[in-house]
């Protein structure tokens, strides 16, 4: 499945801010919150091409990571109304707007942002209009929470079946080995 590249690139910068900024599970472990320490290092990683960020950046990014999980979150209990709702106003919120932008001797792309917003007020328009092009999608269901107990982690699924459940081929194993066990548990000895 594929949104157009730039698109895909954001959805999957979507998942990036939401896993490694909201706290919660991953791979059956707790995850908490980033400390203020560890922050600028995930921001250094999932916003590699800006500089440091400011306060204000850093908050923002913060605010959209969890208002983002709130639309994977209500995507995968199957309520597309809400998530749609609330992708409109993110869309709103984060002043998202079309503008083609070259740079980096890349094509001409559309970024969802104008060339003046700030490093967050970026991330949140285009993580947000990318999830409006995938809600407004015949793929809306392609979005969701891992399946995996443990895990909260959220995910974007571009395979061709849409099958996908897990946040990771690592919780697609563990519920693999587990299930294994149960079976193995539960068969007759001899
Ligand atoms: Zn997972």
């Amino acid at each position: 499945v594929n949104f157009g590249s730039h698109t895909n690139a954001v959805v999957g910068l979507a998942v990036e801010v939401v896993n490694a900024l909201t706290p919660g599970e991953s791979g059956g472990r707790p995850y908490p919150a980033p400390t203020a320490a560890e922050l600028p290092g995930h921001l250094a990683r999932l916003l590699p091409e800006e500089g440091p960020l400011t306060a204000a950046d850093t908050a923002g990014l913060v605010e959209i990571a969890g208002s983002l999980r709130a639309v994977f979150e209500l995507v995968d209990v199957g309520d597309v109304d809400d998530a749609a709702v609330l992708v409109n106003t993110l869309v709103h919120h984060w002043q998202a707007r079309p503008a083609l932008s070259r740079h980096d001797g890349e094509p001409w792309h559309l970024h969802f942002h104008g060339p003046e917003a700030s490093p967050a007020e970026g991330t949140g328009a285009g993580c947000a209009t990318a999830l409006a092009f995938v809600l407004g999608s015949e793929y809306a269901d392609r979005v969701g929470v891992c399946s995996a107990d443990g895990c909260d982690r959220v995910y974007v699924d571009t395979s061709r079946n849409g099958t996908k459940r897990y946040c990771s081929t690592a919780c697609q194993n563990r519920v693999k080995a587990a299930a294994f066990r149960a079976r193995r548990a539960a068969a007759p000895t001899r």
